[in-house]
């Protein structure tokens, strides 16, 4: 059994996200898509909404589990029995960052590998902040979100009005 946690804010999930969970399930016996907490961040949605909205958008593949985390991401990683912790790269910034996450992991805990995952080409510019940035001035999210999400924003502005 190969488990890899796959740690974010998800805030909100994109089809970035979905895509590297997707792709993952087809890599490992269990993928954790794991929503960390995180205490200084003011979250655009709240940590049990991005829980559910993955759950949904997930639910159809059977070895994807979604949960709620805090603290170190590789003591996440070992409760759940997890080998490896999987990221997704859209360009060098990226690789720069997690690079420097991988290093500081390793002063927690070198035990728990990383692996790196491409984005794709049409996602390379989709980000949870862009998501938000076009939300925010009323744009169309339709191709960068899944559907749920799309409701789940929609109404969020209902009631703001
Ligand atoms: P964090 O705050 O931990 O970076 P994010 O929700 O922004 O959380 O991202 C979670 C993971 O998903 C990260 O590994 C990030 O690089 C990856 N990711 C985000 N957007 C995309 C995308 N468009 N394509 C592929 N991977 C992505």
């Amino acid at each position: 059994m190969r488990a890899c946690l796959f740690p974010g804010s998800f805030d909100p999930p994109t089809n970035g996200h979905l895509d590297i969970a997707q792709r993952l399930s087809g890599l490992f016996d269990e993928v954790y898509v794991c929503v960390m907490r995180n205490g200084e961040k003011r979250p655009f949605l709240p940590e049990e909404t991005r829980v559910e909205l993955l759950k949904d958008a997930l639910s159809g593949l059977p070895n994807v589990q979604v949960v709620l985390g805090e603290g170190f991401t590789v003591h996440m990683a070992r409760k759940l029995n997890a080998c490896a912790i999987a990221r997704g790269i859209r360009d060098e910034q990226d690789f720069v960052y997690e690079s420097r996450l991988v290093r500081a992991n390793a002063y927690v805990d070198e035990g728990v590998e990383t692996v790196f995952l491409p984005a794709r080409p049409e996602h390379g510019g989709l980000s949870s902040s862009v998501v938000r940035e076009i939300w925010g001035l009323s744009g169309d999210i339709s191709a960068l979100v899944p559907e749920n999400v799309q409701k789940a924003l929609e109404e969020m502005r209902k009631r703001e009005n």
